[in-house]
This record gives C-alpha cells, structure tokens and sequence, in this order.
C-alpha cells in the first residue's frame, strides 16, 4: 500500500515519520494508503524551505507570481475527472458533489489570478497641506493553512492562490482522513514553475497542527475545521503572537413561509440536507417552519422525498451522474450521528425516518446512515445544539417569522441560513436580522461563489477574515500608511 510523500523545497519526500495512519475508503472501510504523522524536523524543514522560497518570491513582479497560477488552473481543469475521483474515493462525495468541488477550486485560482488588481493600494493626495497619504500592500512571508475532511480541494483553495499570488511562500497542513486529493494536486503544482520552497506539502494529525501554531518561522494560520478546534487555533495562535483565520462549525436553517413553492424547496431542501451525507459546513440541518400547516405539509412532504433519496457507494458505476448519499467519513463519525439520533428520541423528538442500520449491498464495510428525520425539534434538545454533520434533519415550527429568527439568532453558530418565501418583505426582514454570515433566499445552500468572502458570524468564525475573494488579500498582505511630503527647493 501507497505510504504518502510531503512536498517540501520542490520536492518530494519520503516520510521519516514512524507514525503511519491508514486513509479508509469510508464506503468499504478498506485502507487505500498510508498517511505518515510527519515529525516537527520535517515541519521545521518545509518552513524553512518556505522561508528561502520567499525571499525570492516576495520580489517577483505580481503579473510573473500568477503565471504559474494560469498553469495550474490548467492542469486542474485537464485532470479535474481524475481528481474529483480520488476524492470520491476517499471522502465518500458522490461524484456530482466532487465534481463540483473541483469547479469551485479551479474557479478560486482563477479569481487569485486577478492579484494583480486585487493587490493594488490606495492614495489621498493632500491628505494634509501639501502631505500625501498612500496605502500600500506587501507580501509577509510564511503562511500556513491547516484544512478540514470535507472539502479536500476547495478548502486548502480558499487560501493557497491568494497567499502566494500575494508574494508569500505557503505550508499546507491537509487533513490526516483525506490527504490523497492533495497529492494529486501536489503532482500538478510541481509542474507550474513555482520557485522551490514556495508551496509545501505537510501530512499529519493534531501534533503537527499544534506545531504550526506555534512555529517561529510560520507569519500566519488560515485554518477551517469544527468551533472546538478553531478556538484552540485562534488562542495558540494569538498566544505565539501571530494572526490567524478560523472559520468553524455550522448549523444551517431553513425557513419555511406559507408562501413558499413547495414543490421546488422540498427538492431543494432534500439536495441541501442530504449532499455530501449531510458532512457540508453549509448543508441545512434544521428545518424551520413558520405557521401549523406548513409544519404538517413540510414533515409530510420532506420525509416522504428523503424516503426516496438513494443511499450508495458514491463511485458504483450506476450512481456515475446522481447524486447519492455515500458513506459518512469514518466510523467514528457514524457511531457519533447514530448516537445523536437516539439523544434526539430520548429527548421527545419524533423520528420520522431513521436512517440508522443501513446496509449496502456489497459495501457492507461501509459508513453508511441513511436519511434521518426528526421532528417535533424544540429549541434546547442536542439535536438542536449539536452540528451533528451527518444525513440528519431535524424539523421545528414556529409562529411568526420573528420567532424563527429569534431561535436562529440564539444559536451558537451562525454559519449560513435560508429563507423559502416570494414575499420580499419577509425576504429582507430575514435578510437584514438573521445572524448568520452567509444568507439564502429561496437558495438552499448559500454558498458564494469564488470571487465573493465565505464565512459565517458568531460562533462559526474566530476573528474577521473570511474566506476566497479579494477578501482574504487583507490577511495575506500588510498594509503599510505612508505619509510623505518633500520641501520646497530654493
Ligand atoms: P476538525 O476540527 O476535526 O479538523 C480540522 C483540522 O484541524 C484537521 O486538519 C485536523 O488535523 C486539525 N486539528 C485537529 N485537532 C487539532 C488541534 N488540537 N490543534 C490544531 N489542529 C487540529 O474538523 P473536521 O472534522 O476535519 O471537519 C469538519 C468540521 O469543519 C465541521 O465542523 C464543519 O462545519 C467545519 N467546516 C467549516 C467550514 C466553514 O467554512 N466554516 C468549511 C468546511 C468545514
């Protein structure tokens, strides 16, 4: 079995961990290969191949930093099919979902292609009597990026393009249970031109993220993962003197009105709770209805459509084009939702669908839960709380919007939330008041697109720096204010 290699100074490297973890195909339960659990010798190598990396990077004209950048999201788009396989493979998305992912990763490099303008500064002439005032950006030095399971491409893509279109080297930390995509994309990197040190590869677990943290040599941490982690980034980051990004857990609701088209959200709905087997920091778990019909209509309805919905190993030749719910990430993960399942009937809840025992035929290694429906949900119970990141819906209803509104703003996380209506005045009332980062309307899974920010509010995010877009050139670049004035020659 395949042991992976890190990606360090240009090269690749053998791993001289001892530590070695199995990477399961969570559909069959099989080890596909063999991650090693790098020691901090081999982090302090890949940071200091970063840090001559960008010393030499930082000068380079921006319009010669993107032209590897324009090669890279060539060879993504050639190889897209392959990739978007692999990490079917290892993630357990169906292969639309990959598919997907993959798009939305090409389309970030494309976006960090424009750093050109992106990087550009500002200027007030006479900001004071014959004094000028100019805002300048500049490269920092060495980034690091420390990424969750469930997007392996698109996340790191959140960061990587921008950090090194901006004239940074970079370290990326990939997650431990799905490190496979990033060796392919690591293969199509090495072809791109960038200098030595510029990109590196990082394989490993906890330790070596703690090791990021801390590290001298390392200017700044994006990181993406669940709330309980990203508060111990942002702390240790903070106590080591260094600013980090740490975007975390979400619990995403749907907001039912009497007005909405039913026959369009239920299918929507289904696509935005069950994708991805529920495992999206944007997929809608909660399902909020306003008013007692809309209630009894949506958990008929819902139920009867998840009923429907085709549990399966996401690369079987006969799912090739639909979207399936495949396996969850490990057996960890499905022990965990089965057992906020049975929290959720021990605290009153009814459950309408119980996707617990699900078997596969011919996967019966496999990870699988299928459709899960809980509803007479209050406020309060653990599935309510809890992101259970998992095929599991949970179905609430509510008297007026305002009370809707109210239990979404209550919540600890506020990633993203919808709102199902034609009425543009409750549309604008959920827009402007509900606390979450990112909003739907009549969009069941508001994800933004590449050229926009990504990222929730609350407990969703540690700092205020979201993710992709021209946002993130704030955090990968330092802005210096300079004033200047020059005296009159006699
Ligand atoms: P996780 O928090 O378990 O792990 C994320 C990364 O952190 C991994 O690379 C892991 O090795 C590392 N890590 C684990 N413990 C650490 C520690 N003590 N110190 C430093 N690093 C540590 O998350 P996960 O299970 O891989 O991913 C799922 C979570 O990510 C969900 O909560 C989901 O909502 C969230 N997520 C959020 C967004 C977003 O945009 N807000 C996007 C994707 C995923």
């Amino acid at each position: 079995m395949k042991t992976l290699r890190n990606y360090i100074g240009g090269q690749w490297c053998e791993a001289e961990a001892t530590g070695l973890l199995d990477v399961e195909d969570p559909g069959t339960g099989a080890a596909i290969a063999r991650v090693p659990l790098s020691t901090e010798a081999e982090l302090d190598r890949a940071v200091a191949s970063a840090r001559a990396g960008f010393e030499t990077w930082r000068s380079m004209p921006v319009s010669g930093r993107v032209g590897p950048l324009f090669k890279l999201a060539e060879l993504l788009k050639q190889h897209s099919e392959a990739i978007a396989r692999g990490l079917s493979e290892e993630m357990g998305k169906s292969l639309p979902d990959a598919r997907a992912e993959l798009k939305r990763t090409i389309e970030n490099t494309e976006v960090a292609c424009g750093m050109p303008t992106m990087i550009q500064g500002d200027n007030l002439m006479d900001a004071a009597s014959e004094i000028d005032g100019e805002v300048i950006r500049l490269p920092i030095g060495v980034f690091a990026a420390i990424v969750p399971f469930n997007f392996p491409s698109m996340v790191p893509f959140w960061f990587l393009p921008y950090a090194v279109a901006a004239g940074n080297a970079f370290v990326l930390k990939c997650s431990e249970q799905v490190p496979i995509t990033s060796q392919l994309q690591f293969e199509l990197i090495d072809q791109c031109g960038f200098p030595p040190g510029v990109l590196n590869l990082i394989n490993g677990d906890k330790t070596i993220a703690e090791a990021i943290c801390g590290h001298a040599g390392i200017d700044r941490v994006s990181f993406v993962g669940s709330s309980a982690v990203a508060r111990v980034v942002a702390e240790s980051c903070a106590r080591h003197g260094k600013r980090c990004q740490a975007l975390g857990s979400a619990k995403n609701y749907l907001v039912v009105m009497n007005d909405a088209k039913m026959d369009e959200v239920v299918r929507n709905m289904l696509t935005s709770c069950l994708g991805c087997a529920g495992q999206r920091c944007m997929a809608a778990s909660a399902i909020a209805c306003v008013g007692d019909d809309v209630y009894a209509e949506t958990v008929a309805r819902f139920t009867e459509a998840a009923k429907g919905a085709v549990v399966g190993y996401p690369l079987d030749e006969r799912y090739g084009q639909t979207d399936v719910v495949g396996p969850v990430i490990s057996a960890g993960a499905q022990a965990r939702i089965e057992s906020l399942i049975q929290a959720g009937v021990d605290e009153g809840a009814t459950l309408m669908l119980d996707g617990r025992g699900v078997v596969v035929a011919g996967h019966e290694g496999g990870h699988f839960v299928g459709p899960t429906v809980l509803s007479d949900v209050t406020p309060g119970m653990a599935v309510e709380r809890t992101e259970i990141f998992g095929p599991v819906v949970i179905i609430m209803k509510f008297g007026t919007l305002d009370e809707a509104i109210a239990a979404i703003n209550r919540h600890e996380y506020g990633n993203g939330a919808s709102i199902y209506t034609q009425n543009g005045y409750w549309a604008r009332k959920f827009k402007m008041e509900t606390q979450a980062g990112m909003i739907g309307i009549n969009v069941g899974i508001p994800a933004p697109i590449a050229p926009l920010p990504f990222g929730g509010m609350k407990g969703s995010i540690f700092g205020d720096i979201k993710g992709q877009s021209k946002e993130v050139v704030n955090f990968f670049t330092e802005r210096k204010i300079i004033t200047e004035r020059y005296w009159r020659e006699d």
